[in-house]
């Protein structure tokens, strides 16, 4: 008797395996069709500079344009990317339309906007991904110097000269380059302090713990003060409220983004989002309550 239960219970674990192992085939299935497709959108969180406000740039963050799901989050199908390798063509896409929305953008007459673009650990280890890289800033005639790429802080846990060269040549192309998620995961201070980067991303967890909880607020401090030590700029993710932008001035913070200034836009809210900026400081500038006067 016991050992049909067990057996009936190893049959049903089994059964759940399968399924699950059969869920993840057909969605990596359906992931590399949507590759072939093009069935995936860029949405753009706009960046904000802490001393007066003003929109600096934004973070183009992909989404999964599902057919039947309809709009799917990065973090419902990043990692499955990156397992079954299919995060390398995806990642193309993804430069491909952002250095192409960087273009429209200028064209339009929004110049002078930083675009940021996400990289996950599988792409930063590939080491033919700075000729790729550089082909597509080629290819879509993009500034390269409008460009950032966000590596995630845990990559300078590889100590490793590959690394440092990797940072290296993406350094002498011309494109800024921060470390995404600071602060959660491992990450060696050896390398920060030698790697050639430009700026850090305060996870939004501690930002999240801000103003109320005093860990948050030690461990964002301690951050400022790190990066401000090695000449690194200071972008605070998650910031919802005005408590918080207020604590992150008062600490010098640069540079921020969240909910508080603007989720992220697709492309049509984007352009309406930066003309009402443009107008507004237009209008700032005639009525003569620039702040900046
Ligand atoms: P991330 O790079 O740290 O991006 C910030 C995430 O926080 C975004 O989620 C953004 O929508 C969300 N966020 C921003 N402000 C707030 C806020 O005030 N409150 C809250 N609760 N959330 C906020 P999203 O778009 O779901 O992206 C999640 C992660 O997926 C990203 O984290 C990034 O690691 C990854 N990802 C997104 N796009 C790409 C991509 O093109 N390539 C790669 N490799 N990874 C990507
Ligand atoms: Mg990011
Ligand atoms: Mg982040
Ligand atoms: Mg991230």
């Amino acid at each position: 008797r016991a050992k049909e239960v067990g057996r009936n219970n190893y049959q049903f674990f089994l059964n759940s395996m399968n399924i699950r192992a059969a869920r993840r085939m057909l969605m990596q299935e359906e992931l590399r069709n949507a590759i072939e497709l093009s069935q995936f959108v860029l949405h753009y969180q706009p960046t904000v500079k802490l001393s007066d406000q003003s929109v600096v740039g934004m973070e183009a963050l992909v989404r999964w344009n599902h057919p039947d799901r309809g709009i799917v989050a990065p973090d419902q199908f990043i990692q499955l990317a990156e397992d079954s390798g299919l995060i390398h063509k995806l990642g193309e896409w993804v430069f491909r339309q952002a250095c192409l929305q960087c273009v429209a953008l200028e064209k339009a007459g929004f110049e002078n906007y930083i675009m940021s673009l996400n990289l996950s650990t599988k792409q930063v280890s590939d080491l033919n991904f700075i000729d790729l890289f550089a082909r597509v800033v080629e290819e879509t005639g993009v500034d390269i110097t409008k460009l950032e790429l966000e590596l995630p802080a845990n990559m300078l846990m590889l100590e490793t000269q590959a690394m440092m060269e990797f940072v290296q040549s993406l350094k002498r192309l011309g494109v800024m380059v921060s470390l995404d998620d600071f602060g959660t995961g491992y990450c060696s201070l050896g390398s920060l302090s030698q790697v050639p980067i430009d700026s850090v991303k305060i996870d939004r967890l501690f930002v999240k713990g801000i103003p109320y909880d005093q860990k948050s607020r030690e461990v964002t401090n301690a951050v400022i003060a790190l990066a401000h030590k090695l000449n690194l700029n200071v972008i605070a993710e998650g910031v919802e409220t005005r408590e918080q932008l207020k604590f992150l001035q008062e600490a010098n913070c640069e540079l921020a983004q969240g909910n508080l200034f603007s989720h992220a836009l697709d492309e049509e809210q984007l352009a309406g989002y930066l003309s009402n900026l443009e107008q507004g400081q237009k209008e700032r500038f005639i009525y003569g309550t620039n702040p900046d006067n």
